[in-house]
Parts: C-alpha cells; structure tokens; sequence
C-alpha cells in the first residue's frame, strides 16, 4: 500500500451545523479549521488528503484508506458515532485530539490506532507505518525524541466560506489552571513559539481582511509577542487574540504594538471576580484588583474587551450571578462570554470531582459548559443551571446588547463591528437555550 487516500476530519465537522445555518452571521462568522490542514500538512506528499468540514457531507462509502479525527470532549460522543461508521466498512480509523489524548483507552475501542500526544509529530509516523501495512494500536509522543512544532497551515486546501481567517503563532500555556485542558493534557504547558517570520508569511496568503489567533494567550512571552506585532503593522489586518489580565494591566507598550498591528479586541479569562476561587483554581495570572485597569488600558488603545466568566466553583453560591453582573457593568466590558464549570478529563479538576465522587454524567456530548456535569458545593444542580441561564439571557436581552454596541462605537468602527457580532451570537445562543 504506497498510495494512501486520507480523509481528515476538522473539529467544525462534529459540530451540529443545522442551527448556525439559518442565520446569516454565524455562517459568515464561523472559523475555518485550523488542525486539520496543519495535519495535512505534515502528510507525506504522495498520498491525497481531502479535509472534512461539514457533517452533511460525510460519505461513509468514499474510497479512502484511513480516516483520522481529530476532536475535543464535547465532541467525543460524535467522534465515536463516525469513527464506528467508517470502521463498519474496513476503513482505517485513527483518533487524535486532547479527549483520545487523555483518555485512550476508552479512545481506542473506537478505532484502530490512537495518536496520543502530538498529533502533527506522530500523524506521518502512523502513516508510514499504515504503508507498510503494520499500523499500531497507538503511538504516544512522549515516546519520539522529535522537537514539537508548530506547523503551517495548508491553506491550498479548500475551506468554508468565513469571514474570519485563523492563525496560529504559539501553544500551549505554562499556567496550568486546574480547569484548563489544554494546558493539562500531555504537552500542552510546554509553550512553543513559530518563528515570527514563517508567521507573516502565512498571513500574507490568507485571504481574510479579520484573523483570529487560535492561541491560548499572546501575553505569554511579551518579547516574542511585541516583535509579532511590529512585524504585522504593514499588513493591515484586524484580529482578535487573548491574553492575561496580569500583563493586560501593566503593559501599555504591548497594547498600543497590538493597536498598531490591528489588534480590534482582546479575549480575557477573568474567570471569576473572587480571588478566592481564582486562588483555589491555580489561575496564576489573576488579580481582582488589576481587573479594572485592564479593561481601562485595552479601551485606552481603542479596542474592544469580550469577558470569559465561569460558573460553579466550590465557593461559588447562588449569589454569584448578580454579584458577576453588577462587576461586568462595573468593569465596563463590551461583551462576555459565560460557562459552567466543567471537569474535562485530564485536569486536576477531573481528578479532584471524580475522587469526590461529585461527577453525575460521563455523557461526554454535555461536556460543553452548558450543562452541569457534577455536584456543585454550595448550590444544587438546579440552581447553578438556571442561574447560567438566567444571566447568558438577561446580559444579552436587547436593550443590554444595543447599550454595550452602541458605546464600543467611542473606540473605532473595527471595535464596534467585533463586538455587535459577538453580542449577536451571544444572543442567539441564548434562544437556543430557554429557560
Ligand atoms: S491561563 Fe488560560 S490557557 Fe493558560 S492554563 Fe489558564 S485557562 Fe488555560
């Protein structure tokens, strides 16, 4: 078997398309898949690759070889469903991503080999090794002496229609947060950097006008992060990028870089506004006290805040809601972006919940941070659900959303068009959920 024809699933395959497709913003707004084409681009030449990235398109009797999915835990139930499919008809099927990562071995009954690690290190190792008609059950990049890298995303590769180009310049986060599943599964708190210049160059071929950098946080290595930014400034592109508040509060001189690069919004994980909580999660980056000042300084360099908070910590109590919303209005963010507590496998959280015996379902398809997976300890299940509803719909009723639009406006028209269509797509994902 010399010639292999490969089909590659992205993440926006598993994803339910149907609801984002009746409205006009979220088709356009949705976000081309970057691992696959990174993942087709470590292929080894000679073999075809086609890349999958709509559900409804998916034709299990395709003549392919092997089919690779690469997937997170919230989609670890429909991965499953198509990896099962595609085996019924002799096809090779190889798992990837930070759920088969951190759970192999429940991985593994769905497959034919796991990639447990690195998947763009080991992806032509396995290939090879299906060539040769000897593919192992799994390969664990902990066991190949190669460097990690950050790989170029193939981009001749044709994609859905977005709005938005997607790009990578680092991974992984140092950090460690207990929550946090990427930094927590195997390599993902080594932080690596792409060469800046290797970066501009597939900038420079993508077509959007907006990019958003896939990155855990550009405010990791402030010195790579500031030569980024310099090198952006003549390509006159706008994105979107998160950071950390520790360094979001002090360093103007990375802000107006970001500014002048075409930076219109930065995404922070405030995460919670009791330090407390913020302590007892391990998310070293946070400091209540600096809160306002980040929010103040990004304004200052007119661009738009969109706040990530999350519910359900153990001191959390069902007063959170309100005293979360009286500190958003007070802070002054353009938008936020609320979700429950979820312990994905792999995390310290997990860990921690499952010892506790306070994990109610393995259903991984709930593991979405909409729905409560696990006993809280100060609410009950209910109260910590509804009280996620409430504030996701309250906080983008109309009148709320048209308030925070119509104010971004004093930052520029790019910082006011970001945050209307985030604003958008937290209201209509609000309907998607009634109370
Ligand atoms: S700072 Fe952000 S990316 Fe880093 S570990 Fe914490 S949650 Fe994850």
């Amino acid at each position: 078997m010399k010639h292999v024809k490969l089909l590659i699933l992205g993440e926006n395959c598993l994803i339910d398309l149907k609801s984002f497709n009746k409205s006009i913003f979220t088709t356009f707004s949705l976000i081309t898949s970057i691992y696959a084409r990174q993942i087709a681009t470590v292929t080894p030449k000679k073999h075809t690759v086609i890349v999958l990235e709509n559900k409804e398109n998916i034709n299990y009797n395709e003549e392919c070889d092997c089919v690779h999915i690469h997937f997170k835990t919230g989609m670890a139930k429909e991965a499953y469903k198509i990896a099962d499919e595609y085996r019924k008809s002799e096809k090779k099927v190889i798992l990837s991503g930070t759920h088969a990562t951190a759970l192999p071995e429940e991985a593994k009954k769905h497959a034919d080999s796991i990639l447990i690690g690195s998947a763009e290190l080991l992806w032509p190792i396995a290939i090879k090794d299906l060539e040769k008609r000897r593919l192992k059950q799994k390969y664990d990049s902990k066991n190949y002496n190669k460097k990690n890298i950050i790989i170029t995303t193939n981009l001749e590769i044709p994609s859905n229609q977005t709005l938005i180009g997607i790009i990578e310049a680092t991974r992984g986060c140092p950090y460690k947060c207990d929550f946090c599943q990427e930094s927590n599964v195997q390599s993902g708190s080594t932080f690596q950097v792409r060469p800046i210049e290797e970066i501009i160059k597939e900038i420079k071929k993508i077509p959007q006008k907006f990019l958003f950098f896939c990155d855990a946080s550009l405010t990791i290595d402030t010195k790579y992060t500031k030569k980024l930014f310099k090198k952006m400034k003549p390509l006159h592109k706008k994105f979107i990028c998160e950071g950390n508040a520790d360094v979001l509060s002090k360093d103007k001189e990375l802000l107006k870089l970001a500014y002048e690069a075409g930076c219109i919004e930065w995404t922070v994980g405030f995460e919670s506004f009791a330090q407390e909580t913020l302590d007892d999660i391990n998310k070293k980056t946070n400091t209540i006290d600096e809160f306002t000042q980040v929010v103040k300084n990004i304004h200052k360099y007119k661009m738009a805040v969109l706040g990530n908070f999350i519910f359900g910590f153990d001191q959390d109590t069902s007063n959170i809601f309100q005293q979360t919303r009286d500190n958003i209005k007070k802070i002054g963010l353009d938008s936020a972006r609320f979700a429950i507590l979820t312990p994905y496998p792999g995390t310290p959280l997990f860990e921690k919940m499952e010892k506790e015996s306070r994990i109610i379902t393995y259903d991984w398809s709930k593991y979405n941070r909409k729905n409560v997976v696990f006993k809280p300890k100060k609410m009950t299940i209910k109260e910590l659900q509804i009280g996620f509803q409430k504030i996701s719909y309250d906080f983008n009723s109309i009148p709320n959303l048209m308030y925070r639009d119509i104010r971004s406006l004093r930052y520029g028209i790019y910082p006011f068009l970001t945050t209307i269509v985030r604003n958008i797509e937290s209201y209509m994902s609000r309907h998607r959920k009634k109370i």
